[in-house]
């Protein structure tokens, strides 16, 4: 008797489906590099936005929205990202992996570089590929942030359709005011 993670990974035999799970606050070239190489290695590629409810916020200045446009935006020439999805964050980690499985397409192996993340599909018998991200000195979305705050260098960072977005939704500004307010997460934050 399957399980129901054995049967997804059967049924996804035929078409290689990959998961990339990130927050993307904001989506940066360094993910890009990534979902770039994930390209090469598989079919389809679901892109999860991770704590899809927060935003506004220091740590999350952007909504799942706009991520999604974001990223919608970067990827249009990369025909093998099929799906670009919001996940908010659950209570409880054990079953974060079902609350996921629960909202995606089906897939067979998952990339990112978060440990608990990397246990928590391990444990539940996916495939977890390492994701490390090139030079991380300037593609961190911690590092990008702060560029915001001073509206400089960030624009090289991201891929141009992001930054269209960014100066859409007037994103400096917003993060400008959010910096004002919000004075409970102390830079360096995650
Ligand atoms: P994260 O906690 O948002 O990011 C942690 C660090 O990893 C950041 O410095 C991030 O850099 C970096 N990073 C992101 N993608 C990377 C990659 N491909 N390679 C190397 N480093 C990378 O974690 P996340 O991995 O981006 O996202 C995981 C999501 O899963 C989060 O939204 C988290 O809340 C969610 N989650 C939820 C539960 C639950 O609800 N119970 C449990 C586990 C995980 P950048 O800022 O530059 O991206």
């Amino acid at each position: 008797m399957f399980c129901w993670y054995q049967l997804s990974l059967l049924q996804s035999t035929v078409m290689k489906r990959a998961l990339f799970l990130g927050r993307f606050q904001p989506y940066h070239k360094g993910h890009q590099s990534v979902v770039e190489r994930i390209a090469k290695e598989v079919d389809e590629i679901i892109i999860a936005i991770g704590s899809a409810q927060w935003s506004h916020d220091l740590k999350n200045p952007f909504t799942a929205g706009e991520r999604i446009m974001m990223i919608t935006r970067a990827l249009e020439d990369l025909p093998n990202v099929k799906y670009v999805l919001p996940i908010e964050d659950i209570q409880r980690n054990p079953l974060y992996v079902s609350h996921i499985v629960s909202l995606t397409p089906l897939f067979d192996v998952v990339y990112t570089n978060n440990p608990l993340v990397k246990e928590l599909f391990s444990n539940a018998g996916f495939k977890v590929r390492s994701t490390p991200l090139a030079e991380r000195h300037q593609y961190s979305g911690t590092y990008i942030r702060q560029q915001l705050l001073e509206d400089e260098n960030w624009r090289g960072l991201v891929p141009e359709g992001v930054a269209h977005i960014i100066d859409e939704i007037d994103g400096v500004e917003r993060y400008r005011r959010i910096s004002h307010q919000d004075t409970a997460i102390p830079f360096p934050m995650e």
